[in-house]
């Protein structure tokens, strides 16, 4: 199922619900519903992050496949753009609270297979 299409720099495109789910699943528990209360664009910019950095493909009960990534490193990234873009500090305590996880790793975090610098909380 499409939930909606967004437009960045002239291109479409199409979040799926297994996107939405993908990144769900690495929060635990209430992942997907914490997930889905987030902007669609974030969400977006959450899913081109796992797209670059698939760590490894995990089965799932139901006999699907998610993708997985970092999750410290995709919640520190999502932080960090969250900030850059001004989404404003009520996504941002969203994003925290998206699992009990510290964002990113001693103030850094993997994008890309490279290191950046997480702005100080
Ligand atoms: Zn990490």
């Amino acid at each position: 199922m499409v939930l909606k299409r967004v437009n960045s720099a002239g291109t479409s495109k199409v979040l799926l619900e297994e996107n939405l789910r993908e990144i769900g699943e690495l929060f635990g528990k209430n992942g997907q519903e914490l997930v889905s209360q987030l902007p669609v664009e974030l969400i977006a910019e959450m899913v081109a992050y796992l797209e670059r950095n698939v760590i490894a493909e995990v089965e799932t009960g139901e006999g699907g496949k998610v993708r997985v990534c970092c999750p410290s490193c995709l919640k520190a990234h999502a932080i960090s753009h969250a900030r850059k873009k001004g989404f404003g500090e009520e996504v941002v305590e969203k994003l925290k609270g998206l699992s009990p996880m510290n964002a990113g790793h001693f103030g850094y975090y993997m994008d890309n297979g490279k290191l950046v610098k997480l702005d100080s909380e």
